[in-house]
């Protein structure tokens, strides 16, 4: 590795390559770190992170209305996007300087540069100078994939979605899936109408039925309208600025936003791969090993543009894999079962394991726990707005296979409840412990 300028070499400065390159780098690799934009990457810049503080944001809509009937003598009061937006823009400037820190503390060096693959063990930066490197490791991300149609250019993407100059009156969000519906909940709160069209009738494809439809009945209680079996012809728009948005197998709607949300794609276009020999699937995708190493015995891959499970703390634990079997002589292997991931949605979704069909395709019968209850603090505030806990079992052992919950905190409460799942525990495991009362997380223990 001493001919080389430096031991690995990472493109990419989002969870995945910032974990990756300063384990590497403590490990006592020399690293550095390219990024075309800003350090943080997906969930730090323009995802997990601002979307988070936004539906904090959106929250208090509820609550505000809710705290009266809690005795509050609570005036009509404005939102003022600007101010919150300025806020979430500015605590995403202080993280994008803790990651920056964080990388220089362990010495790795940061190039502010777009970098391809100009061969297995060699990086060009766009500036033209050729860089050497015992491994490279690609962690690009993936980027918003925007439908095909005439006037597409006058959508937005998650991308663009948290730098608004205005909120707007009317929003159509395209997709049914994380993102939409978490900002169908953020944008309904904040008082836009909000409608959301989806070429399928599912929403959040790979969730529970039983939970999505709760989501869909609860979401349409609030206002928001949903289309489905609606693919975009065309967008045009108007004198007036608004935008016609024309569907298939519906009447044509004006609105004064659209936000495409419908799928991501591995930002690997123009990255030189294929032609280094990287292998790609068919979406573009880097085709890694369980170790994480491409086709190209010197170049690996971690995170969204690998294309296996496109949740952040994933990457992250590829990058602590990689750059700890790489470098720290611990061969690491990703442990893909039982990852708990949480939809963001007003209320949200949070589920661990096997849905209740993926269990039956399996196991062919098993055992099905719920709970569905209103929520104390829901039942004062005159909130007729129902969670449900749903637990899915092997039917000889009782092993829990998979929960799945919808109501105010489900994913605080089912992080917790994931090491359960994870460790193998069953229903009369859980029955044993005793509730905690009065708590919505009781209802856990108390499934029928
Ligand atoms: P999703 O994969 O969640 O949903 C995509 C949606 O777009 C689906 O409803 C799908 O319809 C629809 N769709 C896909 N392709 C097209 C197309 N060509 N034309 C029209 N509609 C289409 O994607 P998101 O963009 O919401 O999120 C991307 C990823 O980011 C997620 O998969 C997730 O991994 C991650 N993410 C995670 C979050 C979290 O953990 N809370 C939050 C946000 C994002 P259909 O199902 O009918 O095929």
């Amino acid at each position: 590795m001493a001919d080389y300028d430096y031991d690995l070499f990472v493109i990419g400065a989002g969870s995945g390559g910032v974990r990756a390159s300063r384990v590497a780098a403590a490990h006592g690799a020399k690293v550095a770190i390219a990024e075309e934009y800003r350090v943080g990457g997906t969930c730090v810049i323009r995802g997990c992170v601002p979307k988070k503080l936004l539906v904090y944001g959106a929250h208090f809509a509820e609550d505000l209305k809710d705290a009266r009937r809690f005795g509050w003598n609570v005036p009509d009061c404005d939102f003022d996007w600007a101010v919150l937006r300025d806020n979430v823009l500015a605590e995403v400037d202080r993280l994008n300087g803790a990651y920056t820190h964080t990388l220089d503390n362990h010495g790795v060096e940061i190039v502010h540069e777009r970098a391809t693959v100009s061969g297995p063990h060699e990086v060009t930066l766009a500036s033209g100078k050729t860089i050497t490197a015992g491994k490279i490791l690609i962690a690009v991300g993936a980027r918003p994939a925007v439908p095909n149609c005439p006037g597409s250019e006058h959508g937005i993407t998650s991308n663009e979605v948290f730098h608004l100059d205005a909120l707007p009156k009317r929003v159509l969000i395209a997709g049914a899936g994380y993102i939409a519906n978490e900002f169908a909940g953020i944008f309904n709160e904040f008082g836009s109408k909000v409608t959301l069209i989806n070429r399928s009738d599912v929403i959040l494809r790979g969730y529970d039925e039983q939970i999505r439809d709760r989501l869909l009945q609860i979401s349409m209680t609030k206002g928001i309208d949903f289309r489905f079996h609606a693919e975009f012809r065309g967008i045009e728009k108007q004198a007036d600025g608004s935008l016609k948005v024309s569907m298939t197998n519906h009447e044509p709607l004006e609105v004064d936003l659209v936000l495409f949300a419908t799928g991501r794609v591995p930002n690997t276009e123009g990255l030189g791969l294929a032609e280094a020999g990287v292998e790609l699937d068919a979406k573009g995708a880097i085709v890694v090993g369980a170790d994480n190493r491409s086709s190209v015995d010197s170049i690996y891959a971690v995170g969204d543009v690998t294309n296996r499970v496109q949740l952040t703390p994933v990457a992250i634990r590829e990058g602590q894999a990689f750059a700890d079997t790489v470098f720290g002589n611990k061969p690491t292997i990703v442990d893909y079962s039982c990852i708990p991931a949480a939809v963001f949605s007003h209320p949200p979704i949070a589920g661990v394991g096997l849905t209740e069909g993926q269990a039956k395709q399996k196991y062919g019968s098993v055992r099905v726990y719920t709970s569905d209850f209103r929520a104390m603090k829901n039942v004062l505030a005159n909130r007729n707005e129902r969670a449900l806990y749903k637990m899915v079992c092997e039917a000889d052992s009782g092993k829990v296979l998979g929960l799945h919950m919808i109501g105010p905190d489900a994913p605080e409460i089912l992080q917790a409840a994931a090491i359960a799942v994870k460790a193998g525990l069953t229903k009369a495991d859980f029955d044993q412990t005793v509730a905690l009362h009065p708590s919505m997380a009781e209802e856990l223990v108390l499934m029928k």
